[in-house]
């Protein structure tokens, strides 16, 4: 016990450490009636679906990483049939909400699933885009208490993408823009997609930034070994692209810029006193960055938020707490690639205080997203 309370010194760290410390003393808080918003789930419609399969005999060429995940390449066992997530991302209907009640999530906020639009030329992404968040929006029309939507849009295109962002948020009530990080070998920092930022800025809804395989310059030594996915790449690319935003000094410019990103954070919770420390020493500094105004650790806390998807781990949750506290993590399940149920499971057993609890389950996306809590 003597441990235990010298290691809850500090403000944050002690809030944070009581918050998960407390499940070994007691049992875990009351989750029943409890609302949980899942916030990174994916789906597919059949337009983009079609799209896709067209462009994979070229893919290696442009996008090996995306090959590599599409199996291009990979020879098939016989008998081998399509894998089980992919019939339930096109489902947006009954099979859904099913899954949902059975794992006792209230509401999903949806995202059109990685790569989404940004494999296509301009026009094709143009095109699926809309039709994407028009259907989308249907569907949380639908049922507007079960679930929420977060816009594709073309990051080819950045004046459009702005434009589509504007119109999804204003007329569609869709609530934020999902990219699935670089776009062809280009990530959001680089100056002509300012219009998109700034778009997200003014509107006052997030970009996710959600993972896809490593962009086609840094690709190569994960091939070798299957690291392209979930097992590492994912984590690698879009960690480099929150990191990009942030010592670009993208913040300091538009100061009501707000990010989500997965996985417990794609590892960045782990790394901030380091990113910190050698900041100080002079690092982070390049060509096209800008000198910060705060530490890169303070940035991310500013304008990030993580969800945990496919990351429902306790040690990596109880460092993110600590890290950054329990206002800024939002619970996502990662459907249909994760177990829901399992992911509930884990977070229900940990005996976190009800404040957190609440906390991650819904409050903060519901102020993240704009989200109105029905009860
Ligand atoms: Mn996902």
């Amino acid at each position: 016990m003597i441990a235990r309370r010298s290691l809850l010194k500090g403000g944050l760290l002690a809030g944070a450490a009581t918050a998960l410390g407390a499940a070994a003393d007691s049992s875990p808080a009351p989750t029943v009636g409890l609302r949980r918003i899942a916030t990174e789930e994916g789906f597919n419609i059949p337009e983009v679906a079609r799209a896709t399969a067209r462009l994979l005999p070229g893919l290696a060429a442009r996008e090996p990483g995306e090959a590599a995940i599409f199996g291009v390449d990979r020879p098939r066992s016989p008998g081998e049939g399509p894998p089980p997530w992919l019939q339930q991302l096109g489902d947006i209907g009954a099979s859904r909400l099913a899954d949902m009640d059975a794992a006792g999530i209230a509401t999903q906020v949806l995202l059109l699933s990685s790569p989404g639009v940004q494999l296509f030329e301009a026009g094709e992404a143009r095109e699926l885009s809309q039709v994407v968040n028009d259907r989308l929006a249907r569907t949380v029309g639908a049922h507007p208490d079960r679930y929420a939507g977060l816009a594709a849009i073309p990051p080819q295109d950045p004046a459009f993408a702005a434009r589509e962002l504007e119109r999804a948020v204003k007329t569609l009530g869709l609530k934020g823009a999902v990219i699935n990080s670089h776009t062809q070998g280009h990530y959001l920092d680089e100056i002509p997609y300012r219009p998109i930022l700034e778009a997200a800025a003014t509107l006052q809804v997030p970009i996710y930034i959600h993972p896809r395989a490593p962009s086609p310059q840094m690709v190569g030594p994960y091939l070798d070994h299957g690291l392209v996915g979930a097992i590492w790449g994912y984590a690698v690319e879009t960690s480099l692209h929150a990191l990009r935003l942030i010592f670009s000094g993208v913040f300091d410019a538009l100061p009501d810029l707000r990010i989500v990103i997965g996985h417990m954070g794609e590892g960045i919770p782990f790394f901030l006193d380091r990113m910190d420390t050698h900041y100080a020493a002079g690092g982070g500094r390049g060509p096209a960055s800008k000198p910060l105004s705060r530490p890169p650790s303070e940035i991310f806390r500013d304008h990030f938020t993580i969800t945990t998807s496919g990351m429902n781990w306790r040690p990596a949750l109880r460092l993110a707490l600590e890290t950054l506290g329990p206002d800024r993590i939002m619970f996502a399940a990662d459907y249909p690639f994760e177990d829901a149920r399992a992911a509930v499971a884990r977070i229900d057993a940990l005996g976190l205080d009800p404040t957190t609890l609440a906390s991650l389950y819904h409050r903060n996306a519901e102020r993240v997203f704009g989200l109105t809590n029905p009860a």
